[in-house]
């Protein structure tokens, strides 16, 4: 039986339903004018949800069906059913978190890599994707001036990325001591000491979390949220056995960028590993007017980073990066022998999924599409965004903006911590705007985090001007 008589053949079938698998157009088609109508829109339309989960289940239908029905039919049901539910994050006026909107050649790849639908963890099986998938990852080491000789793996987002530069840490800093983490385990190990800034990203101690290290030791930062080098190396005075210390590049309030220079040097001094979270501060590396931002973080010994925020690649794209790719394969990979021959290394020998799609490709496509000045032109322009919105916002009655604007984040308060609410609400309500409600130095902030290529001069003034309106009686 093939597949149109098994599906003919499933039962109850409404027969004005039949189709065969094997045509693919009829509901990609309804796919993509679905998606063509979304991107439309997606830069006027109101930035929150309108449609609240249960919403969104009875729209769907709660009840499991008994019987199949057309698939462009479900496509059409998933899109009415989950549009209104959808905040448009990709609006040039959406600066929530950190996120990022989509290229369209990023898209498409995406699209493509979802139509190949290959597990990209194996060279030899698929030679297609891991060819696209490498040469991205020797670009961004190129683009961003880190090591050409360190290994590029590809996961889900900079979460994943801290997790696989802290395991090739751990292994790295026991093995110097003779303990093979992998075949002894932690328990009895000489214990780590993880050196955090005290504002790095939640993430590192997920990643510290899950490798078992525990708490991480926080050393005291600065006002932009830079660790304080000084405290850095006082720190050591006081710690013997292996240490991993992670760096920051891009504060989420501030976007600051720790001192990559002296902190390197004292950590490497000190014999320990570097690890550098820069998931959408990275890339000022590929910036000639920025990298002075990043300078010296190329002594480091691992990064984080991601290419969903900053460089507007759909989810989910991480990227984990370290500079001594013995300690990565000995982290995650499943065979020994690739320890006799780390050009043997297999994709998934660098990572901790199996299987995988190809997270790379549609980061190939956006660097082959931008280029190298591109990417650079990107990157400045959020930069430059960000700054005529702080210039903007400074200058509006009773607004403070609390961190110096180096990169791509403003964080400002009102006098009082319930005006800086109610200005979040009511730009939330505009839907207009949205930027974070936070907390930041103690008090309620708000922070716009410039992170979509379409956030040019234009939507900054009229970020700025939506915020004016929006402040009378406060
Ligand atoms: C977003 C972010 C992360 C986590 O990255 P994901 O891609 O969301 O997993 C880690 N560190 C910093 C500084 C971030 O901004």
């Amino acid at each position: 039986m093939d597949l149109h008589e098994s599906a003919a053949a499933s039962g109850g079938r409404d027969s004005s339903h039949e189709y065969d698998p094997r045509e693919y157009a009829p509901t990609l088609d309804a796919a993509s004018a679905r998606a063509r109508a979304w991107l439309g829109a997606v830069f006027d339309r109101p930035i929150p949800a309108r449609r609240s989960i249960d919403e969104v289940k009875s729209a769907l239908g709660r009840t499991l069906p008994e019987h199949g029905s057309d698939p462009a039919e479900v496509i059409e049901r998933l899109a009415d059913g989950v549009e209104p539910g959808l905040m448009a994050s990709q609006s040039s006026r959406f600066y929530g978190w950190v996120m990022g909107g989509t290229f369209p050649v990023a898209l498409a790849a995406d699209w493509l890599v979802s139509s190949w639908d290959l597990n990209a963890g194996m060279r030899d099986a698929t030679p297609g994707v891991v060819g696209a998938e490498e040469l991205a990852g020797d670009w961004l080491l190129e683009l961003l001036g880190l090591p050409a000789t360190a290994d590029v793996g590809f996961v889900t987002g900079a979460t994943a990325a801290n997790f696989v530069g802290l395991s090739a840490a751990r292994h790295h800093v026991l093995a110097a001591l003779d303990w093979d983490v992998n075949r002894a385990g932690l328990a009895g190990a000489p214990p780590i000491t993880v050196l955090v800034g005290s504002e790095r990203h939640g993430t590192i101690d997920l990643a510290a979390r899950y490798l078992g290290l525990g708490e991480p030791t926080a050393v005291v930062s600065d006002r932009e949220g830079r660790i304080i080098v000084e405290a850095l190396a006082e720190a050591f005075e006081r710690i013997t056995g292996p240490t991993i210390v992670c760096l920051q590049a891009g504060n989420i309030h501030s976007g600051a960028f720790d001192d990559f220079e002296r902190a390197v040097h004292i950590a490497h001094d000190a014999g320990a590993w570097v690890h550098v979270d820069g998931a959408f501060g990275l890339w000022a590396g590929a910036s000639p007017r920025l990298s002075h931002l990043t300078a010296g973080f190329e002594g480091a010994d691992s990064w984080a980073s991601d290419a969903h925020k900053t460089l507007n690649v759909p989810y989910d794209c991480g990227i984990a990066i370290v500079a001594n790719p013995d300690a990565m394969h000995a982290a995650f990979g499943m065979r020994a022998s690739y320890l006799q021959n780390p050009d043997e290394a297999e994709p998934h020998d660098k990572v901790p999924e199996l299987s995988r799609r190809a997270h790379g490709v549609p980061l190939w496509a956006t660097l082959r599409w931008l280029g190298r000045d591109g990417v650079a032109a990107l990157v400045d322009g959020l930069a430059a965004s960000a700054t005529a919105i702080s210039a903007g916002l400074v200058e509006l009655p009773g607004v403070t903006i609390l961190n110096d604007v180096v990169y791509t984040q403003v964080t400002m308060a009102m006098a009082d911590d319930e005006q800086t609410l109610e200005l979040g609400r009511r730009l939330q309500s505009s839907g207009e705007v949205l930027a974070s409600p936070s907390r930041w130095h103690d008090r309620a902030v708000l922070r716009f985090s410039v992170s979509n290529w379409a956030t040019d001069a234009a939507e900054a003034a009229r970020t700025v001007d939506a915020v004016r309106r929006a402040l009378p009686g406060l």
